[in-house]
């Protein structure tokens, strides 16, 4: 699918954070396009989390500005709850609440964020649990779940919310090698229908199948970018190509 390259959904500009002392974030400029798909790499860290964690507010940044789809972010509170809406994070370790059944934990952002009727929301949430392949499982709880299983429940989550934007956050890192495949297939399914999404992760041969662009970050700064091809089979920068040796 062709994106276009003038109609930016993220614009991040002279960006900056700090924790405490510490610089995590170090201007960073980015402009995502609608629909592009983004893999963001780079050492442990390196303020890959904390980049994708500003882009909806679960981290505030200091300088700079960050607007998305048009909301400017700031610490002014119906921006925040606008962008929540819209973009949606998939985590490391799923997050889902323990003590809801699958149904519940997707019908819960639904029912109390967008004041969905239960009957509404509980279709809508067997519709995404049928498309990651695990309605059989709605009445189960999240224990009772392989991690692969929990993770697409978390994707199932994260879609209820209809997003327009997907962070993934490392989103097979947690799982046993023989679920990674699963998880990404339904991450790769999202992307053949132009959800915008960035992902952090290391699975680069996801990378060069999906992405249109490449990041890598290091220091809290973004080193170099690329089109996959040229990301991997040319890298410039000296940090790059150690990184890539040591992962590749
Ligand atoms: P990555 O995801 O690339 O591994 P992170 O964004 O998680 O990197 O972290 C970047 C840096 O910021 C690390 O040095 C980490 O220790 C530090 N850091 C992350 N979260 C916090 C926090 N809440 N308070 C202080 N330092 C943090
Ligand atoms: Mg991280």
């Amino acid at each position: 699918m062709d994106i276009n390259k003038n109609d930016f959904i993220i614009k991040i500009k002279d960006m900056h954070k700090w924790y405490g002392e510490f610089h995590v974030l170090n201007n960073i400029n980015l402009n995502v396009s609608r629909g592009e798909r983004i893999v963001i790499c780079g050492p442990s860290g390196s303020g890959k989390s904390t980049l994708i964690r500003c882009i909806n507010r679960l981290e505030e940044h200091q300088r700079g500005s960050i607007n998305v789809d048009g909301i400017e972010l700031t610490d002014n509170l119906k921006n925040i709850e606008k962008v929540r809406t819209e973009v949606s994070m998939v985590f490391q370790h799923f997050n889902l609440f323990p003590h809801l059944t699958i149904l519940e934990n997707l019908t819960l952002g639904p029912i109390w964020v967008r004041k969905m009727s239960k009957k509404n929301a509980e279709e809508i949430a067997m519709e995404y649990l049928a498309k990651v392949q695990i309605a059989e499982q709605a009445k189960k709880f999240p224990g009772q779940l392989s991690g692969g299983q929990q993770q697409r429940v978390a994707i199932a989550r994260s879609l209820c919310m209809q997003p327009r934007i997907m962070l993934f956050d490392e989103p097979t890192s947690a799982l046993d090698p023989e679920m990674v495949k699963e998880v990404l297939d339904v991450i790769i399914s999202l992307a053949e229908e132009g959800m915008t999404m960035l992902v952090v992760t290391h699975e680069m041969g996801f990378a060069k199948s999906v992405a249109h662009r490449v990041i890598f970050m290091d220091g809290g700064m973004i080193i170099e970018e690329n089109n996959p091809e040229d990301f991997f089979s040319n890298p410039q920068n000296e940090r790059t190509k150690l990184f890539l040796s040591q992962i590749l």
